[in-house]
């Protein structure tokens, strides 16, 4: 009987994650277990890309060093926008709207619990927020369209983001899943979760994952998501159950026979990507009909 490669290593890595935020929160640096998953994604990524690649799509190095220049504009920003001020919001905004019997029950909430609750709330929103960066169209050209200009499939891809993308998140399902007073080690475990699962998505692998498919985001499930052709398979993050509940969901043992933006006349640069310019050029995605998975 042969070994199921792809799925071994894709769950292998998760006990990991979880292993290296319990540690991270035990030191009381919550920003090491993002760095944890974030390592542990790309190791898995790369491990999977490395010694299974898969014969189409295959990033090259103006790919590369495009995420690297995104990766550097992108964690600036960030930190410029949003590290003064990301762990004061939920306390500031709990002192004032949020009766304290509600607090105290959700900070007594067991780690185990806290856990499934936040990763289902954080990676739902994030299934909505991405069904509607392709029906509304600002939000298509200018800034989802990005993710989707190029016709490779690896781990470039997965920073392949508008800043503006990052903003989005940020403002809206980070947000909400702080106002829940969720512990913030659970919602930075879960983030690094997702982080883990959005990179081991995007893998250039030709690892098969069969039935794991229906529950988590794997490579040849994520990939029917750049199909030009198709509208399905929006779950990003670590779960792909939202697409099963979404009625979204596109199971193939196949591949696309293309990626990319049908249409699309030249790519964008970096500078462009975060400057929001709109895709004119392409095919407008919020306008077409929803095409069913067959
Ligand atoms: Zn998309």
């Amino acid at each position: 009987m042969s070994i199921p490669i792809g799925p071994v290593l894709y769950l292998s890595g998760i006990p990991v994650v979880l292993l290296a935020s319990a540690l991270a929160v035990n030191f009381g640096n919550l920003w090491l277990a993002l760095l944890g998953g974030y390592l542990m994604a790309l190791g898995v990524t790369a491990l999977m890309s490395g010694l299974w690649p898969a014969k189409k799509f295959r990033p090259d190095r103006r790919d590369y060093r495009e995420a690297l220049f995104i990766v550097a504009i992108a964690l600036m920003l960030n930190e410029l926008l949003f590290g003064p001020f990301a762990t004061h919001l939920s306390g500031l905004l709990s002192a004032y709207f949020l009766p304290s019997p509600y607090v105290e029950m959700v900070r007594a909430l067991p780690f185990w619990v806290a856990l499934p609750v936040a990763l289902v709330l954080y990676e739902g929103i994030g299934y909505l927020l991405h069904r509607i960066s392709h029906a509304w169209s600002p939000l298509w050209q200018r800034v989802h369209s990005v993710h989707h200009e190029v016709e490779h499939f690896g781990v470039p891809l997965s920073f392949r983001l508008s800043y503006a993308e990052f903003f989005l998140h940020q403002m809206t399902r980070l947000l909400l899943v702080q106002l829940t007073q969720i512990d913030s080690a659970v919602i930075v475990t879960v983030i690094a979760l997702a982080t883990y699962g959005v990179f081991v998505s995007h893998a250039n692998t030709s690892l098969r994952f069969g039935r794991m498919s229906r529950y988590l985001n794997t490579p040849d499930f994520h990939v029917w998501h750049h199909d030009p052709t198709l509208r399905v398979n929006y779950s990003i993050g670590l779960l792909s159950v939202f697409d099963r509940l979404g009625g979204t969901q596109h199971d193939s043992d196949s591949v696309p026979d293309r990626l990319g933006i049908d249409g699309l006349a030249q790519r964008r640069s970096v500078l462009e990507t975060v400057m929001l310019r709109p895709l004119h050029e392409a095919s407008d995605d919020s306008s077409r009909e929803y095409e069913r998975p067959a």
